[in-house]
């Protein structure tokens, strides 16, 4: 007998385990690589979540991004109850999904089209698709530890729960496949050189994301004042490949124009894909650049990308009453937030001689249980995991829900308020003790 009624986070648990692989949707969420039992979660509201045990926690995951705003917050709430009620789904155009498209291009500087999809992942898995079509080569370069979603091609040594559960890539990509993608170390320009230098003429497209956040914050770093970014764009540029910029984490989050807002001076990238704050919550992605290879998509062009539910209205108004509250006022408040929060953590982790180091990329940082700079995949699976891992778990004890895994940016929304950042401050001197 199935039942909806409300039981503990452990019964759901247990339940859940019987029907859905590891009781979860997606990896991270099972708490794997941290133990325990995840809660299971009721409600949620601005920057607090409610649990199915009647705990309370303040939440630093936002939905892995999406939540920028805070949850349930009320301007995006009543624009999805009102496109409720006109209809949940069309399969035909509808209004907001041209003003999102407008919206998200008005933001970044060398999007001129955009098409909207349903996930981060089938952004990316579609912007490849163009690129190769663009270019008629095969090859995609990735680099370590980046994060593309759970695009066969771009598994290999992949962030986030790839990075979580130390899993090389996936079994169930072809050899083909798996071959006909190449992984550099991230920021190694010698590498990118090298490789451009020996298969230029196979590649079609490098992709990165902006500026990493699935393996920790990573940013770009620059050299002889020319940013990585940049340098990959001239690099892909000289040998007639493309560079997809991955902004599904960065976007609208980094700052108001996303990553390229922070890093996209003199440069370009071909294509772009977003996905997380474009949705505001509801399940939106989209890829987009230049006018000339998004005309290759079906039906003008030879390229087919398709989507019952693309361009959904309830996720278009969702994510046009995020974009509305996220004005300028927002960013800086969003900044502000984060620094205080980056320096509490570092306060209280210096206090308890906990070796740390907090990485920023715009509004976006993560912290990892090391003393030096992390600057790729490498450095950051050498963080004590394990003394995150005790970290978490005080965390979670006191009230402060982080993300299950040392390899996750930290999620703050506009509504995580001074007296929100005062909870955690009291939740931080004995996680950090317990760290130590
Ligand atoms: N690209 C990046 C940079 C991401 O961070 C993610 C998800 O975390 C994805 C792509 C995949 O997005 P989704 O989980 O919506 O498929």
């Amino acid at each position: 007998m199935t039942s909806t009624s409300s039981t503990s986070s452990a019964d759901l648990f247990s339940r859940a385990q019987q029907v859905i692989p590891s009781g979860v949707n997606s990896p991270v969420r099972a708490f794997g690589s941290v133990g325990g039992t995840p809660p299971f979660l009721t409600s949620a509201k601005g920057a607090l979540l409610q649990d199915a045990d009647g705990r309370e926690y303040v939440d630093l995951v936002g939905s892995w991004g999406p939540m920028i705003l805070g949850h349930a917050e009320e301007r995006v709430v009543e624009a999805v109850r009102e496109a409720a009620g006109r209809g949940l789904s069309f399969g035909a155009p509808q209004a907001g999904e041209v003003t999102l498209a407008e919206e998200v291009i008005s933001r970044v500087g060398p999007l001129e089209q955009l098409r909207l999809v349903n996930s981060g992942t089938e952004a990316t898995m579609s912007a490849l698709r163009l690129a190769r079509a663009a270019t008629g080569r095969d090859v995609i370069v990735k680099f370590a530890g980046c994060y593309h979603g759970h695009v066969d091609a771009l598994l290999a040594e992949a962030g986030s729960g790839v990075a979580t559960f130390a899993m090389p890539g996936s079994a169930g990509v072809t050899a083909a496949t798996a071959r006909d993608t190449v992984v550099l170390p991230y920021g190694d320009r010698d590498a990118v050189t090298a490789l451009f230098a020996e298969r230029g003429g196979e590649i079609a497209a490098v992709i990165t994301e902006a500026a990493p956040a699935n393996m920790g914050v990573v940013p770009p770093q620059e050299e002889d004042g020319i940013g990585f970014n940049r340098f990959l764009s001239e690099t892909a540029h000289a040998e007639g490949a493309l560079l997809i910029s991955d902004e599904v984490l960065t976007g609208f989050r980094a700052s108001r124009e996303g990553y390229y807002g922070v890093d996209g001076e003199g440069w370009a990238p071909d294509l772009m894909t977003f996905g997380k704050v474009i949705g505001g919550g509801l399940p939106v992605g989209a890829f987009g650049g230049r006018r000339d290879l998004m005309g290759l998509l079906a039906p003008s062009g030879p390229v087919y990308q398709a989507g019952t539910l693309s361009g959904n209205p309830l996720a278009t108004a969702a994510g046009l009453a995020t974009f509305a509250g996220l004005d300028e006022t927002a960013y800086s408040r969003l900044g502000s937030t984060s620094r205080a929060l980056q320096q509490l953590v570092a306060d209280a982790l210096t206090a308890a001689g906990v070796p740390h180091v907090v990485q920023t990329a715009g509004t976006l940082f993560s912290v990892f249980f090391r003393e030096q700079p992390v600057t790729g995949y490498e450095d950051a699976k050498a963080q004590d995991t394990e003394a995150f891992t005790r970290f978490f778990h005080a965390m979670l004890e006191a009230g402060v829900y982080l993300p299950p895994s040392a390899f996750e940016a930290w999620f703050v929304s506009t509504a995580h308020t001074p007296e929100v950042l005062d909870r955690i401050a009291s939740a931080l001197p004995g996680a950090a003790r317990a760290a130590a």
